[in-house]
Formats: C-alpha cells, structure tokens, sequence
C-alpha cells in the first residue's frame, strides 16, 4: 500500500462540493484529482433524510462516481443499533434504510397517521427513537416520540444542526426537530452525525482501519467539521467556498489552530503537492 492511500480524504458536501447542487468550481475536477493520486475520497454529510442511493446519483449527476463512499448522519446513527432492536422513526427514508441496513427494526414511524389501536402495538418496547429531518414532523410526532422516550427508549438524533441552508433562505434542521422531541421527552439525546463520535465510528468501519490521525477532514463549517476532525485526531482543512469566507476562515483558524486554510478543493489538491 503506499502511503497516498493510507491517507483518506473526509469531505463534507455543502460548501465544499456544490452550493444547492450547484458545483464549485474546479471540485469535481479536484476530486477526481485526489483519487487518481491514490487517496480515497469519502463524502461525509449530516444530511440524514434521503437514501444512499440517492445521494450518490447527485454526485454521479455532477461526474463524481461515489458509490459506497458516502456516509451520511444516518448510517452514523445506525452504528449505535443492534440487530433486532425496534426502532421507532422521527424522521426521512434515510434513517429507515439505515435502521434496517444494521438489521435492527422499524417498528413505526412517528408520520405514518396510524391509529391509536395500531400505534398500541408499533410503539410498544420501543430500543430506540432515532430523529431526524422530515417536513411532516408534527405534534403528534412529537407525542409519540417522546413516549417512546418516556417508556425506556435510547433517544438518538442524526444530528443536531438547528438550520439547513436552501437556495431561498434557512430553514429549520433536524436539530431543532430534535430539540423538540428532546425537551418533551426529559431526556438528553445522544447525537449521531459531525462532530460527534458515531459518524468517527461510521467513518473507521467504512475504511477498516482504527486510527484516523492520517485523515484529512475537508469542510466550510468549523463548528461540524471541524470540531468533527478534533473528534476523531483527523487533519482539518477549512474551505472558504461556503459559509465563511477567506478572512473569517482564517480567523477560526488563529482561534482553533487546525492545519490549513484553502480557497476550495483545488487548494487541498495543491497543498498535497498534486498536480491537474
Ligand atoms: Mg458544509
């Protein structure tokens, strides 16, 4: 093995490889780059609500191949499972093929409009409440949830990001659905997806190895990525091509002293001495 493919490249997606899906420039060349180097890239997103599948053909879409290399908050999630328990879901199509991927249950979801009778049986010895984002939380899953919660269930949360960014403005996340089924509940949850611990485990499973001090972390928020490289004792590279530009990057960095401060991708690619 030589030493570029003990390397492994963490990417966030946002900010780093697109801005709404559009793609910054040079990224999909930068990723194609870094792979034809030897290194493997994998994308680490707390997006928890679509599938797998889903988000890989966005990045096919794009011309970024990544089938089986993109891990999302879900899956990180799922780590904490074990095969068998019953699971009752908060959230998007995400969290479901999670759940089932580590062969734990779906036992109901908190959106399905089941009847009190049916729900008597679905939400009964419940392991664990997995939350995450989906348009149609309502009172009533926050009912159930934190009932759940109340009887003995493990509370997770994909992650905790109060606010997801769109094309039209900032929209509630996952967090503050969380947060929600959270303070109903009495409980404090456990957090699934960057900074925190279950997406480093994620992460390690996915790449057969135990120690990821050789890991680069890629990503424009310091408050995930970054404090998700300091986490797992990864290498951190704060882009200015999403939420902060290149003076607030740089400031974070005087605060924080990880390694480098780049424009975008194409600056990683540089600073490991790649040539396009
Ligand atoms: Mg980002």
């Amino acid at each position: 093995m030589t030493e570029a493919q003990l390397t492994p490249i963490l990417c966030d997606l946002d900010g780093v490889v697109w801005l709404s899906h559009e793609p910054i420039g040079g990224s999909v060349e930068a990723i194609a780059a870094l792979r034809a180097a030897g290194h493997r890239v994998l994308f680490v997103t707390n997006n928890s609500y679509a599938k797998v599948a889903q988000q890989e053909e966005t990045l096919a879409s794009l011309g970024i191949p990544a089938v089986g290399d993109v891990l999302t908050s879900s899956g990180a999630a799922a780590t904490l499972l074990k095969p068998g328990q019953r699971v009752l879901v908060a959230g998007g199509p995400g969290v479901v093929e999670a759940v089932e991927s580590v062969g734990a249950i779906v036992a109901g979801r908190t959106d399905d409009g089941s009847s009190p009778e049916a729900q008597l049986k679905t939400d009964a010895n419940i392991d664990a409440v997995i939350v995450g984002f989906h348009r149609t939380f309502n009172f009533e899953s926050m009912r159930r949830a934190s009932a759940a919660v109340r009887a003995g269930a493990i509370l997770i949360g994909t992650n905790d990001d109060a606010t997801y960014p769109t094309s039209t403005g900032v929209i509630p996340g996952g967090g503050s659905i969380l947060a929600a089924i959270a303070t109903a509940s009495g409980v404090a949850p456990i957090v699934a997806g960057k900074p925190f611990r279950p997406m480093g485990e994620l992460v390690k499973r996915t790449l057969k190895i135990t120690d990821l001090s050789s890991c680069w972390m890629v990503g424009d928020r310091y408050s995930t990525d970054g404090a998700f490289a300091k986490t797992i004792g990864a290498k951190f590279a704060l882009v200015s091509s999403g939420v902060v530009d290149r003076a607030g990057a740089e400031k974070l960095q005087h605060e924080h002293k990880f390694e480098i401060v780049v424009d975008d991708l194409l600056g990683l690619v540089k600073h490991l001495g790649i040539t396009i």
